[in-house]
């Protein structure tokens, strides 16, 4: 009957081990994953940056859908190298083509001055929260954390500005801008449910925070009170991950489209008119912009804004969810989104229908030979600006 000691000797002999040195040089070399297989409290208390981490007794059953690619080397460590020497074993065991046991440990790792942090983890009341992303594999405890992680800049607290920012603060956006400089009016509520009856006469930005921070508290909402112009545009769009487009006017879409481009920001935009709704996603240079699909503005006698020409209530619920998705799905990295592809709904026939969008190799904005864009007022032609 082999003792303990007997086993982790014939584990060693199977495996390489690295000491401290060596794994740091991989670890700032990087293509390599780092795997932490010690025990939740333990890990939390301090890691190594960027470390994966499955504790060892769930090592056989999870640990192919935590590293699906097999032939990326592994750099296993416990707090003092026993359970990585075993962890590497039964990895190499199950095909992983070049693991190698980190001896000495973390523990030895923290006290000889190597780099390590705190790993973030959600609350125990976030955990209650969002619980139903946790259940989703392609969301789970990383996806949550990059959406308390991210910023999204919503143009507008109006008809899409309002579910989109309400679906992305329930979700856990955590940094939600709001652009508007509008006063909450009786005749707005018939969409923008942002807003209510104790808010008319209100800032439309006040009245935004107050209903998404009493929605979900983990979220900071940043107000902007001011009209977007040339003059303010790349200072306040600089450093969100996803601007999510709801104005209704085509200068101002112009002026996003080229400060995005020039940010490389990517925008969620939205339109609706009447019974009527559209949704895509520019990325900038990844597919096309405004000006790919929309090359210049139509003459203003043909395009009234939504003040003049009537919107059904619902509609903007339904574009303005659907512009929420989109962000959620930039954000993480999901599924296909609408870069490249136009999704019109119409909800007399209460029909979806999607075209492709295609980038113009003559656009003036995102083509080869667009040239610098200088964001600057446009005028009802809206074409950009030269040097
Ligand atoms: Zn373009």
């Amino acid at each position: 009957m082999p003792t303990p000691r007997d086993l982790l000797n014939q584990a060693k002999a199977s495996i390489r081990e690295v000491d401290l040195p060596e794994a740091q040089t991989l670890l700032e070399a990087g293509r390599v994953t780092f795997l932490d297989v010690r025990e939740p409290d333990e890990y939390e208390q301090g890691a190594i940056p960027g470390a994966v981490h499955l504790p060892r007794g769930h090592l056989e059953f999870q640990v192919e859908g935590k590293l699906p690619d097999k032939s990326v080397p592994v750099v296993v460590y416990c707090a003092g190298g026993v359970r990585s020497a075993f962890a590497a074993k039964t990895m190499g065991d199950l095909g992983y083509a070049d693991v190698v046991s980190m001896a000495g440990g973390f523990n030895k790792w923290k006290d000889g001055g190597y780099p390590w942090a705190a790993p973030k983890t959600l609350t125990p009341a976030q955990r209650n929260r969002y619980q139903r992303h946790l259940l989703l594999p392609e969301v789970g405890e990383t996806g949550q954390l990059t959406l308390l992680g991210s910023k999204v800049l919503l143009l507008g607290a109006g008809g899409l500005g309002s579910p989109a920012a309400l679906y992305l603060a329930a979700a856990g956006v955590g940094t939600l801008g709001v652009i508007d400089m509008d006063v909450v009016d009786e005749s707005n509520l018939q969409r923008q449910i942002l807003h209510n009856m104790d808010r008319v006469g209100d800032r439309k930005v006040d009245s935004a925070k107050k209903t998404l921070t009493s929605l979900n508290p983990d979220v900071n909402v940043v107000t902007y009170d001011v009209r977007l112009g040339a003059d303010n545009i790349l200072d306040i769009i600089d450093g969100y991950d996803v601007i999510v487009d709801g104005t209704d006017n085509f200068p101002t879409r112009y002026l996003v489209n080229d400060a995005s481009l020039l940010k490389r920001i990517p925008v969620v935009h939205g339109s609706i008119f009447r019974f009527e709704g559209q949704v895509t996603v520019f990325d900038p240079y990844n597919g096309p912009c405004y000006r790919c699909l929309i090359p210049e503005p139509p003459p203003a006698e043909l395009a009234p804004s939504c003040a003049e020409a009537g919107v059904l209530g619902v509609l903007p619920g339904i574009v303005g969810s659907i512009q929420a998705v989109e962000t959620i799905k930039v954000l993480l990295g999901l599924g296909d989104t609408l870069v490249g592809r136009l999704l019109a709904y119409d909800a007399l026939e209460q029909s979806f229908r999607t075209f492709k969008v295609r980038r113009d190799p003559t656009c003036p904005a995102c083509g080869p030979d667009a040239g610098e864009i200088v964001i600057a007022e446009y005028d009802e032609l809206c074409m950009p600006h030269r040097h």
